[in-house]
Parts: C-alpha cells; sequence; structure tokens
C-alpha cells in the first residue's frame, strides 16, 4: 500500500474533524455575543422606563400636592367673598377665585391622565422585567454551554493538531501540494475514496481502467469532474476500519399484531 496515499487520507479525516470542531465553536460565541448585546439592551429599556415611571410619579406627586394647595385656596376665597366691603375687592377675589378653580380643574385632569399611564407603566414595567430575566437565563445556559464546549475541545483540538503534524511529514510535497490547492476550493474535502466505482466526493462515475488501478491501493486518481484525490478501497479501509454493512430496522410481527 502506498504509504503516503494512506497518511493523506487520514490528513483529510483529521482536518474534517478540526473543521467540524471550529465550526461547532463557531455558532456558539457568535449566540453568545448576540445574546450579552441583546441583554444589555433590555436592561436600559428596563431602566429607561423605571426612571420614565419615576418621573411621572414625581410629578404626580407634585401635582396633588398643588391639588390639595388650590383646594384650601378655593375655600378660603369663596369664604372671603362673604367678607368684602367693596366691589373691587369683590371683584379681585372672585378673579383669584376663578385662577385657583381653573388650575385646580386642570391639575385634577392631569393626575387622572397620569395615574392611567402609570399603569400603564407598571405593566410594560413588568413584563420589560420577565422578558429580561428570560433573557438572562438563556444567556447564562448559552455561556455555560460555550464554556464546556471550549473546555471539552481544547484537549481534542491538540491531539488533532498534533495528529495532523505527524502526517503532513510523512506525505509527499507533491500530494500535499494537489490538497491544499484543492481543500479550500472543494467545501474542505480533498481526498475521497472511490465508492461502487464512482468518486465519493462528487458522485460521478470513475473510469473503469482507474478504478482497476485504485484497488490495490498504491495509485491515486483525479476525479476528472471535481478535482479531488480519489484513493483506492484499501486505504479508506485501513483508515475508516470496514464500511458498516447498512441495515434495515424491521418492525416485528407482534407490534403489527396491534395495528
Ligand atoms: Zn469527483
Amino acid at each position: 500500500m502506498n504509504d503516503s496515499l494512506l497518511h493523506l487520507y487520514e490528513l483529510q479525516k483529521v482536518d474534517r474533524h478540526l473543521d467540524e470542531l471550529i465550526d461547532s465553536r463557531g455558532e456558539l460565541p457568535d449566540r453568545v455575543n448576540e445574546l450579552r448585546r441583546q441583554v444589555e439592551d433590555q436592561r436600559e429599556q428596563v431602566e429607561q422606563v423605571r426612571r420614565d415611571r419615576h418621573d411621572i410619579e414625581t410629578r404626580s406627586r407634585e401635582l396633588s400636592a398643588e391639588v390639595l394647595d388650590l383646594r384650601e385656596k378655593v375655600d378660603r376665597y369663596k369664604a372671603q367673598q362673604f367678607d368684602v366691603k367693596t366691589t373691587r375687592e369683590y371683584d379681585a377675589i372672585t378673579f383669584q377665585l376663578e385662577d385657583a378653580q381653573r388650575r385646580l380643574h386642570t391639575n385634577t385632569e392631569a393626575v387622572g391622565r397620569m395615574g392611567i399611564e402609570l399603569e400603564q407603566f407598571k405593566m410594560d414595567e413588568g413584563q420589560m422585567a420577565t422578558d429580561f430575566a428570560d433573557m438572562e437565563r438563556e444567556l447564562d445556559e448559552s455561556e455555560t454551554a460555550l464554556t464546556e464546549v471550549l473546555a471539552g475541545t481544547e484537549e481534542e483540538e491538540k491531539e488533532l493538531l498534533a495528529r495532523r503534524e505527524e502526517l503532513a511529514k510523512q506525505i509527499q510535497p507533491y500530494y500535499m501540494t494537489i490538497y491544499n490547492r484543492v481543500r479550500p476550493a472543494k467545501n474542505g474535502i480533498a481526498v475521497v475514496a472511490i465508492k461502487n466505482g464512482v468518486c465519493g466526493g462528487c458522485f460521478n462515475a470513475v473510469p473503469r481502467q482507474l478504478a482497476l488501478e485504485l484497488r490495490k491501493g498504491e495509485k491515486h486518481a483525479v476525479c476528472e469532474y471535481c478535482g479531488r484525490i480519489i484513493v483506492g478501497e484499501p486505504i479508506a479501509i485501513a483508515v475508516d476500519g470496514e464500511p458498516e454493512p447498512v441495515t434495515y430496522e424491521v418492525e416485528s410481527e407482534e407490534e403489527n399484531s396491534d395495528l
């Protein structure tokens, strides 16, 4: 068997594994970052609603105090109307009374409106706080998963990289050159095995003569359709082991009987 081809086939397997490993991290860090951003946005929104509610409460308290004050004034002016000595005094008191009544009316309406607004704010705030708690929990879970993924793959990555280095040393530069050129262009797969007479990469038929030549595992072929390096079955078996026989699950008679 051609050792260089054997190592090349295994290198492909190792690199595929490394690609998958990096892919598995690829989405999670992005997801965690996205969630962190969302949680921060939500936190700011909750705080803004809280500030707005406090402002309305403060304003409402001020207006309510004014309402009490104005009520007293209205009562006082009404009492004073009976004590006046001149028409001029009466007109002046009436003017003040009417002004106080007008302001009392405006403020009372405003306090009522604020009460409705406050109820809405409290409901929004409650909903936002619930959403915020959900988002924080999701972030927490994703962060834990990311930590686990990183911890669980770091060791594996190190082992794969060490194996990769070992293999690369034992492969003819000629193969490495083709490998390095084809891999990026072919979705990370530059070396495939022939399977039932077809290229394992693009599933186009390998010419009969080439297929025969691949049988001993001494030679390689280059797929005329996808340009990948094709190795013979003995090499694939040496690296991957015997292919698993295809089995179909057969429903038992017993399971079918109650249908
Ligand atoms: Zn092909």
